[in-house]
């Protein structure tokens, strides 16, 4: 039976940092703030807005909204995005995205102020994680990943680590976390060929795929460390991995469960970060 990596402990240990790194900012008379910007009612919008001003206010952090209707023109939503970056009172920008269509998002992701792009959508944040820089504004989900490992104490430097994901939000930039790590690092994707071997002989794989329970025990051996990061529709209003996770759970080492695993880290790192971002911004 492998060791279950469940992410509530990680969060915990990264919220707990957070609550203290707010209360010496409360100290000197800031209070970290996060804007969030959201474009219409869409309901999974609404209901991740939600979780995130719960779990800023129970660390101290807290939130401004600026909604607006989906069909605002692209002009007035450029207007908002400039006066919420040079709001002071602001420290952190966050936008649900997909945006509506006829929002260009590739103009927008240069609009946002990089020292307020907590979620990494400038490419200026982007470059410093291709450039080694990893302390700044990284993308969450990969952050997560990395979370987790070390939390669990599982040593990154010299292991072989396979990524079934070579996407702008995952893949590429986790490739340069763990590069960064020391890991070696194998990109996997569609075209990979005979997957099962090279994720196999990893010392960690990493699946965000985005297919309900694709990964069979096929992809696995009994020294794998299996990090889960897909999302999937399970039906009967469930969310399930990429990992065929009741088989696989009893033949790895270690393993993340969905729920529960790495997205509940990704939240508290995205909160750590509108941290940064106050301390860059009043320093
Ligand atoms: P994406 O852009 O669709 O990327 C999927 C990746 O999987 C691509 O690189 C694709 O290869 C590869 N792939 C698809 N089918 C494959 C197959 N049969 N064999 C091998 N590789 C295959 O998706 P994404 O936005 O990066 O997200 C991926 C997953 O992570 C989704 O389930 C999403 O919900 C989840 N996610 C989770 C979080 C979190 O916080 N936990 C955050 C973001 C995303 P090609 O490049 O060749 O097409």
């Amino acid at each position: 039976m492998a060791e279950i990596l469940k992410g509530a402990p990680v969060a915990k240990a990264i919220k707990e940092k957070i609550k203290k790194e707010a209360e010496l900012l409360k100290q000197k008379n800031i209070i970290p703030t996060l804007g969030i910007i959201r474009m219409g009612n869409r309901a999974d919008d609404i209901s991740y807005e939600k979780s995130v001003i719960k779990n800023c206010e129970s660390v101290g952090i807290q939130v401004r909204v600026f909604e607006v209707s989906a069909d605002t023109p692209m002009n007035e939503f450029v207007e908002l995005l400039k006066k919420v970056n040079e709001d002071g009172s602001i420290h952190g920008i966050l936008m649900f995205r997909p945006l509506p269509k006829h929002i260009d998002y590739e103009v927008i992701k240069n609009i946002i102020d990089p020292r307020k792009d907590i979620d990494c959508m400038n490419p200026i944040n982007l470059e410093k994680v291709f450039e080694g820089e990893l302390d700044g504004f990284v993308p969450c989900t990969p952050k997560a990943v990395i979370e987790v490992l070390k939390y669990y104490n599982i040593p990154l430097a010299g292991a072989n680590v396979a990524i079934i994901n070579r996407s702008m939000v995952v893949g590429r930039p986790l490739s340069m976390m763990f590069l960064g790590e020391s890991s070696t690092v194998t990109i996997c994707h569609s075209k990979t060929r005979n997957l099962p071997k090279v994720t196999s002989d990893a010392d960690i794989v990493v699946a965000a795929v985005g297919k309900a329970r694709m990964l069979g025990n096929e992809y696995f051996s009994e020294n794998s460390i299996v990090i889960d990061v897909g999302i999937n529709d399970a039906g009967e209003g469930k969310i399930c991995g990429d990992v065929d996770y009741d088989n696989v759970v009893e033949n790895v080492k270690a393993i993340t469960p969905v729920p529960g695993g790495v997205g509940s880290v990704t939240s508290a790192i995205l909160l750590s970060h509108v941290i940064i971002a106050c301390k860059n911004i009043t320093k």
